[in-house]
């Protein structure tokens, strides 16, 4: 894929403009900054360089996101909600542009990009329906009061997003934000701005205010970091990795803003010997391989109970070699290239490290693959323990490290024993077992004889350092929103005292 070739993907987005620029207010407005080089993960060539967005773009961004909040907040519920459905419509009129834009820039096998533009138009109708159902509540309370509780937009948001499901975690930010009530000014990935650019555009196409949301094209550590230090804004939504979310977690308490971190994970797929093997291998796969293990709930710890472990771990590695591995734009492709040369460096000597403190590669693999320029590295089975630093960072790349354990304490101490908290799954034919491990295994998803599955109805989200707050579902129209509890006198005749007893009289 050329250069010339993704503008004119965009170009139902974006007209003949000939260079990626930020998107605010409703205009693009091109930046002035240092460049931006993105690398096509297949075959090292430049796919797109464009200039880093000036630091002016942070006040145009306020009061254009100021402006349009008001206007949205002042259509009925229902009008908001039409707009969302339509959204949703454009995102699948689209469908196809979208996906290749986002096969090309995520370097994600075109398959998996239309799965997940699809997915983006059903967050837009989910959160469409909702725009007219978040009601209040009003509380027994044990006073003569009439107390109700009502649920207000924040005002502006600022969401970041990562480069590895750039798509779809703009649907999955934007949608219940602006259901919400609110504008958003989202910063994505400087590798990975071309389809949340084209949202945007089609937020604005399906009739929502010029400025309800805002795309701004640039890095994370000069704009970025400006709008979290200057932007008025009333929270950060963060979906990236832990450093960074540490950093701008401090950075949004400085000013006394409310962040959600979406963050990274080392999540434990554990697979007892009851399992369904066939289908707990099936998945097994899926949970570590798919998109190159660049998932930030990938089961990159399979924990297998000691008296399968070699048959599992033998069957995983020989399945491995069957995927079709290569160039994203193949309709063919089950696995593309590692994202980028710096992640690709990552997983690399991540391996490295591995096999230098003992960790065994089961079957072949771990290599990139030979004669090729791109960013490749095969499926790779390690066996190794829980305390070795493959088993304790995140790899983000097709390599999973299978530890095995003895019963089902052993399976849920090493399940427990991670700093990160954000996703794992058993596989048992024991109902008891799988309701007990669900139950203490520290994570915010879990799966029972299955993996990976995620909707936008169902909250998402992580324990420990995989972060804090919720997405998707109720729960993220809730983050969105501040709570005011309303107090009416209804007696005829009010006490003289008032709060917790002060007596005037
Ligand atoms: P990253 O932390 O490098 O970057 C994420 C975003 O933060 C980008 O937009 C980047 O430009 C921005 N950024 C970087 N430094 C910044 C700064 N100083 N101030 C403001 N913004 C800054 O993450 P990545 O490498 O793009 O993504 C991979 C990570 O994302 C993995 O750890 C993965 O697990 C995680 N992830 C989590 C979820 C989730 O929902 N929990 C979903 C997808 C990805």
């Amino acid at each position: 894929m050329s250069t010339a070739n993704i503008l004119e993907l965009m170009r139902p987005f974006w007209g003949d403009a000939s260079t990626v620029a930020s998107f605010v207010g409703g205009e693009f407005i091109a930046g002035h900054g240092d460049l931006v080089e993105v690398r096509n993960a297949h075959d090292d060539s430049l796919l797109l360089t464009y200039a880093d967005a000036d630091d002016n773009l942070v006040a145009k961004a306020d009061s254009a996101a100021k402006q349009a909040q008001r206007q949205w907040w002042a259509m009925t519920a229902q009008a908001r909600g039409r707009v969302m459905y339509q959204v949703g419509a454009l995102v699948r009129e689209h469908a196809e542009a979208l996906a290749q834009v986002e096969s090309a820039t995520a370097n994600k096998p075109i398959r998996d990009a239309r799965v997940e533009v699809a997915k983006v138009a059903e967050m837009f109708e989910y959160y469409a329906g909702w725009a007219d159902k978040l009601h209040g509540e009003v509380i027994p309370v044990p006073t003569s009061h009439l107390n109700y509780v009502t649920y207000e937009p924040l005002g502006s948001v600022l969401q970041i997003t990562p480069w590895n499901a750039p798509i779809f975690t703009c649907g999955w930010q934007i949608a219940p934000a602006i259901a919400a009530g609110n504008a958003v000014i989202l910063k994505p990935s400087e590798l990975t701005p071309l389809s949340s650019l084209a949202v945007g555009v089609l937020v604005e196409r399906a009739g929502a205010p010029k400025g309800l949301v805002n795309v701004i094209a640039g890095y994370g550590h000069t704009i970025g970091q400006r709008l979290i230090a200057e932007a008025d804004i009333r929270k950060v939504v963060f979906v990236g990795s832990p450093a960074t979310g540490r950093h701008i977690a401090v950075a949004a308490a400085q000013r006394c803003i409310p962040a959600v971190l979406e963050l990274g994970g080392k999540s434990a797929n554990i697979v007892f010997e009851d399992a369904d093997l066939d289908f707990a291998l099936r998945g097994a796969q899926a949970a570590i391989f798919a998109g190159a293990g660049q998932s930030c709930v990938s089961g990159s710890r399979l924990l297998v109970q000691a008296s399968i472990f070699d048959k599992f771990t033998q069957a995983l590695a020989e399945a491995a070699k069957q995927f079709r591995i290569g160039d994203p734009a193949d309709p063919e492709t089950q696995i593309g290239p590692i994202n980028n040369p710096k992640q690709y460096a990552h997983v690399k000597r991540m391996v490295e490290g591995a096999l230098a403190e003992g960790a065994l590669v089961v079957g072949e693999g771990s290599v990139p693959l030979p004669d090729v320029a791109g960013y490749y590295v095969n499926p790779t089975v390690l066996a190794g323990n829980n305390q070795m630093e493959c088993a304790q960072e995140e790899i983000f790349g097709p390599v999973v490290v299978a530890i095995p354990f003895e019963d089902e304490e052993d399976a849920i101490r090493i399940a427990n024993d991670s700093r990160f908290g954000l996703a794992g799954g058993v596989w048992t034919r024991d109902v008891g077992r799988a309701h007990r491990v669900a139950k203490q295994v520290r994570a915010g998803t879990f799966w029972v004889n299955g993996y990976k599955t995620i909707h936008v109805s169902s909250p998402f989200g992580g324990y420990g350092e995989s972060g804090y707050g919720r997405s998707s579902g109720l729960d993220a129209l809730r983050e969105y929103s501040e709570v005011k509890s309303v107090w009416v006198e209804t007696a005829a005749k009010p006490a003289a005292s008032f709060g917790y007893g002060a007596n005037l009289e």
